[in-house]
């Protein structure tokens, strides 16, 4: 077997999402993409704002000496400088320019953090349904990811947290505006998971770190906030990205914060900048960094997404659907009638209807849509959805 056993594991847990988006684009080929309600994947609908074009094409056509070439690692001193200031006034801590490191996406940035903080053997302790991928990128650098079930409404359940804290947790791991929930952890869950990480690290004589992934902070809706780590634990870092506040996914372009309070932070900023380099990517892409010093804290019309959340959430529940409304992000993830979601969402398969099982985010029995789909695609799929709980209710 070419393909080791760990890699096999990791492709069939991991196949969720790609399988839902690839059996859909075989539907769309079939019967055309307007007779398919594609729900699976979290690739931003709604355009880059018209500054970030703006700022792109003035970029684009500046003529300089070195402008291509290799840069500091952290990413451009006057990139990270906007940066921190923008972070410093949000969370109300004051970050200067060597407390961030640009990085390729959330997604680098949470493997710089893993791969710096680990050591072999060690623990990421993540509350469950999670982003799939978290595992892999604990694997990446010899951890390993433990799981912890969320309350039912999905917030912290903290007594689990404390209980999943071992000798060999080096880090607990928390998604807020979450996918898949949508679920926005309130000021009070943030407090009371800073003492526990208090008590737990005083009781095992280690820091316990705080990673804090947040792609879709600015993804939220009706006055909802999201609360700051960096204000709540000294020992915490966020990993951060324009893939959905500005729909850049493509671009690859985000970011790292660290605590200027974290433990013997010159050594945690010093080790994220060699791995910024040494993982397979070196640096965030220059010509992004350049753009997003413009235009940090513009973002995506997120009414819009707060208008489909409001669509869907209308039609499914008028239906019979039950679910708990997102405070964020661009996901809904209603409890699967009958109880099997794999059962469910093949289900809404055959009525061309392509969402992604619970399962695939460690919580079986209810499963996800991506609303970042044009409002026809959420209107046209409510026949089929109804159709699908009715044969379920029989
Ligand atoms: N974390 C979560 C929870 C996500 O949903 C995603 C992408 O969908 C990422 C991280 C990766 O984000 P990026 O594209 O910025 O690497």
């Amino acid at each position: 077997m070419a393909v080791s056993e760990k890699v096999r594991n990791f492709i069939s847990q991991s196949s969720w999402i790609r399988k839902m988006f690839e059996e859909g684009n075989a539907l769309k080929r079939e019967y055309g993409a307007d007779k398919v309600f594609d729900f699976s994947i979290g690739n931003p609908s709604v355009e880059p704002p018209l500054e970030f074009k703006k700022a792109l094409r003035e970029i684009a056509a500046q003529e300089a000496p070195g402008l291509h070439g290799y840069m500091p690692n952290a990413g451009y001193l006057e990139t990270r400088k906007v940066v921190a200031q923008a972070l410093s006034a949000d969370h109300k801590v004051p970050l200067g320019a060597d407390h961030i490191v640009m990085t390729c996406g959330a997604a680098g940035a949470l493997n710089v953090i893993f791969k710096v903080l680990l050591e072999p053997g060690d623990e990421v302790l993540a509350p469950v349904p999670c982003f799939v991928e978290y595992k892999i990128y604990a694997d990446n650098a010899n951890g390993t990811a433990k799981f912890v079930r969320s309350k039912d409404d999905f917030s912290l359940d903290l007594d689990a947290i404390r209980d999943g804290i071992t000798e060999k947790t080096k880090i607990v791991l928390i998604n807020s505006p979450n996918n898949p929930t949508g679920k926005v952890y309130d000021a009070e869950s943030i407090r009371g998971l800073a003492s526990v990480l208090t008590e737990k690290s005083r009781a095992y004589g280690k820091e316990i770190y705080l990673a804090s992934d947040e792609p879709y902070r600015e993804i939220v809706y009706d006055g909802v906030t999201v609360p700051s780590v960096l204000a709540a634990y000294k020992n915490s870092i966020i990993a951060s990205s324009y893939s959905k506040s500005l729909s850049l996914a493509g671009e690859r372009i985000g970011y790292l914060a660290v605590n200027p309070d974290i433990s013997d932070v010159e050594q945690v900023v010093g080790g994220m900048v060699l791995f910024n380099r040494t993982l397979g990517f070196v640096n965030a892409p220059a010509l992004m960094q350049r753009v997003v010093a413009r235009i940090h804290g513009v973002t995506v019309d997120v009414d819009e997404y707060r208008r489909k959340c409001k669509l869907l959430c209308d039609g499914l529940s008028a239906i019979g659907y039950e679910f708990i409304k997102p405070g964020g992000t661009f996901y809904l993830f209603p409890k699967a009638p009958g109880g099997d979601d794999i059962e469910f969402v093949r289900a809404l398969q055959k009525k061309k209807i392509l969402t992604v099982p619970g399962s695939g985010f460690g919580w079986p029995g209810n499963f996800r849509i991506a609303f970042c789909v044009d409002d026809a695609t959420i209107v046209n799929s409510m026949m089929g959805f109804e159709e699908t709980i009715r044969e379920f209710r029989q």
